[in-house]
This record gives structure tokens, C-alpha cells and sequence, in this order.
């Protein structure tokens, strides 16, 4: 099978391999749209279990850019990198080095940002190398670390979920959050802070302590999150939590969280719209972090600061366009993740005529 026939190639611009000898790199960066405006997208790096699995982890979240700043109404297109290797082990600052060389090869066609396994710290190695970056602390554009700003955009996603599937407010509402890093974290304090009941899993106990101290969370194995008894399942750790084998289990009304690719395929999502659950796009309802770095680019690109209130605009309106994607699945009775994809592709396709 050739790279223009898998199925998650669909329609992407370009596919960037790159190797360097002498630190080892191996990325992938993926293009998936420009008709925006320049791809941008973060960098994740993961211990791929081969490098067709890194492709595939590309692909799809270079497309869900395309979609993600779509719905967040950036003047970007949508891409995504990869960097193959253990973020516990094989860090160095020669490595974001020779990654920065890549990236800046591309033009300015992709503007990266840190991911998983990629932290601004790194991004500040990348930066001696490019200057089409993003995410970074410590300069009057600088956005810093986007998870809070991703996690009130889902804290507001799963309020207004609760609103329509429950007919309630917070108050009392059990969240199942699976995933406690960044953007579990920030969203568990918040729901706790709004009176929602919390049951927490990772595979990180410093992290689970840390967020239960906080916020009184019950905490169950990365196997139970997907059993107890809630009413919503909040998804933030990595992709593919909803899938034929997991989905049976839950017994939530609402599916909304903050991490991409959470349906293992597509047709996924009409199972859950069958079963009465009502899912918040991911890529809708976690678009608050990019607009975070979006900001930032807007500003170095103008030479001037980051705009606060530029991202608390946007953020609002992200709120009104998931609210308008609900409404829509609801009333034409199809899956919301088939509702989203469409308004994406049609927003690319006007910015391309
Ligand atoms: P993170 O690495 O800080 O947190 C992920 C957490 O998930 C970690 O604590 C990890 O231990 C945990 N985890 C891993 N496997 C698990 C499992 N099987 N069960 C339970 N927990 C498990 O990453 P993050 O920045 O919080 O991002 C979380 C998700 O949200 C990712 O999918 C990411 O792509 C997505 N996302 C993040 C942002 C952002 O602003 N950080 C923006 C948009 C989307």
C-alpha cells in the first residue's frame, strides 16, 4: 500500500519525512491543509510502536487540525508533527535543534507548537532553529502553556453538554475523567470548583494524588474509569478511548473531553448518537489551546504582544459554534462528530474557492 492510499491519507497537502544522522531525529511532519493559512499544529513525541503507526498518529491529527482551526475560526490550515523516540529517554536540545531545521524547511508552510512528550522547554531549542514556532514563555508574544486555556473551553463544552443532555446544571454531576496530565487537571479543578462530583484515573499516581488532594476525586483504575457510574465521561488522555470495546461499558449521557482522535473510527460515533449519548466533538471542544498559540503567531507576526482578550473572543465563540453543532446533530438526528466534519470541510473548501 502506498502513502496515497491508506485511509487516513485523505487529501493531505504534503508528507514530510526527515532523518538526521547525527542526533538521531526521526519526524514526520504532516500538511494536511494551507487553504486557510499556514498548517499549524503541535509536535508530539511518542515511542511509536513502528513507523507506519507514527503515520497514521500524523495523519490524523494533521487533519484534525484542518478541522480544528476551522472550528475555531483561525486563519489557519491544519498540520501536525511527530517525532519518534521516548520523551523520558532520548530528549536533547541538539534534537529540537535538528527538528527546528526541519520545520523551518518547510517555509512557513507549518508553525509547530509542543504536544505530548514536547514541552516549551524543548520548543526553546527548536526556536535557535526556526522561527516559525509557537507556544513558548518568557517574550511579549509568548502564550505559554495552552492547557488551561484548552481546559476551560472543555469545562465550558461539558456545562453546556450537561445543560442539553441532563437538563441541569453542574451541581452535583458525576464526571469521569480519564487522564489527569495537564488538561485533566486545570478541568478537574474547574468542574470541582462548579460542584461536580469527580472520579479520576491515570497511570500516573503523583498526578492522581495531586488532583484528588485537590478537588476530593475518587480515584479507580485505568481499566474501571470506563465502568462506573457517571454522567459524563470526560476523555484526556490520549486518542481512541471510545471504541466497540469501551463504549458498551459506559453508562454516561455525555461524552466530553479534552483529548484528540477520542473515537477510534469513525463510525464509532454513530453508535454512540444510537445509544443516546450526546458527544462534543473533540476537536471542537478542545480548540481553546490552539487558539492559545494562535494568538501567539498573530503576534510575532505583527511584532506585537499577546492579546488576552483576542483569545477570551474567540473562546466565546468556540462555545457558540459547538452549541451550534449539538443543535444541529439533535435536530437532523445524525451523530455530532459527522455534523462537525462537515462544517469543517465546507469552511476549508470556502477558503479554497
Ligand atoms: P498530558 O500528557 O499532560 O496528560 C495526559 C495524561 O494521560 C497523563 O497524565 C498520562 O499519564 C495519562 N494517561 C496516559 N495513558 C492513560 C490511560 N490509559 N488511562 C488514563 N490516563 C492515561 O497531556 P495533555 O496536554 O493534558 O493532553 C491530554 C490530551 O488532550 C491529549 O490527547 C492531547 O492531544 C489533547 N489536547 C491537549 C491540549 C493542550 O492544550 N495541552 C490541547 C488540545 C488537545
Amino acid at each position: 500500500m502506498t502513502l496515497f492510499d491508506l485511509p487516513d491519507f485523505e487529501g493531505h497537502e504534503g508528507v514530510h519525512s526527515f532523518y538526521d544522522e547525527k542526533t538521531g531525529l526521526k519526524s514526520i511532519i504532516a500538511i494536511h491543509s494551507t487553504a486557510r493559512g499556514p498548517a499549524a499544529g503541535g509536535c508530539r513525541m511518542w515511542d511509536y510502536a513502528s513507523s507506519e503507526a507514527a503515520l497514521t498518529d500524523a495523519l490524523r491529527l494533521s487533519r484534525g487540525m484542518s478541522y480544528k482551526n476551522a472550528m475555531a475560526d483561525l486563519d489557519f490550515g491544519g498540520g501536525k508533527a511527530v517525532i519518534i523516540g521516548d520523551s523520558r529517554k532520548q530528549k536533547t536540545p541538539e534534537l529540537f535543534e535538528a527538528f527546528g531545521r526541519a520545520v523551518d524547511s518547510l517555509g512557513g508552510s507549518y508553525w509547530t507548537a509542543e504536544d505530548v512528550g514536547v514541552s516549551p522547554a524543548d520548543l526553546e531549542s527548536t526556536r535557535k532553529t526556526t522561527r516559525y514556532v509557537a507556544g513558548l514563555e518568557g517574550h511579549a508574544a509568548a502564550s505559554g502553556d495552552p492547557s488551561p486555556v484548552t481546559a476551560e473551553g472543555v469545562f465550558r463544552g461539558v456545562r453546556l453538554c450537561v445543560e442539553r443532555a441532563l437538563g441541569r446544571d453542574l451541581t452535583g454531576v458525576k464526571v469521569a475523567i480519564q487522564g489527569v496530565g495537564h488538561v485533566g487537571a486545570y478541568l478537574a479543578e474547574k468542574l470541582h470548583a462548579a460542584g461536580a462530583k469527580l472520579i479520576i484515573a491515570d497511570v500516573n499516581q503523583v498526578a492522581l494524588n495531586e488532583v484528588a488532594a485537590k478537588t476530593g476525586a475518587e480515584i479507580v483504575s485505568t481499566d474501571a474509569i470506563f465502568d462506573v457510574e457517571a454522567d459524563v465521561f470526560a476523555p484526556c488522555a490520549l486518542g481512541g478511548a471510545i471504541s466497540a470495546a469501551t463504549l458498551p461499558r459506559l453508562k454516561v449521557k455525555v461524552i466530553a473531553g479534552g483529548a484528540n482522535n477520542q473515537l477510534a473510527d469513525a463510525m464509532i460515533g454513530q453508535t454512540v448518537f444510537d445509544r443516546g449519548i450526546l458527544y462534543a466533538p473533540d476537536y471542537v471542544i478542545n480548540g481553546g489551546g490552539i487558539i492559545n498559540v494562535a494568538a501567539e503567531i498573530r503576534a510575532l507576526e505583527a511584532g506585537g504582544a499577546f492579546d488576552p482578550q483576542w483569545v477570551a473572543t474567540k473562546l466565546d465563540r468556540l462555545a457558540l459554534t459547538l452549541g451550534e453543532v449539538l443543535d444541529q446533530s439533535l435536530a437532523e438526528k445524525r451523530p455530532a462528530n459527522l455534523v462537525a466534519d462537515e462544517i469543517a470541510r465546507a469552511r476549508i473548501a470556502a477558503a479554497r474557492s
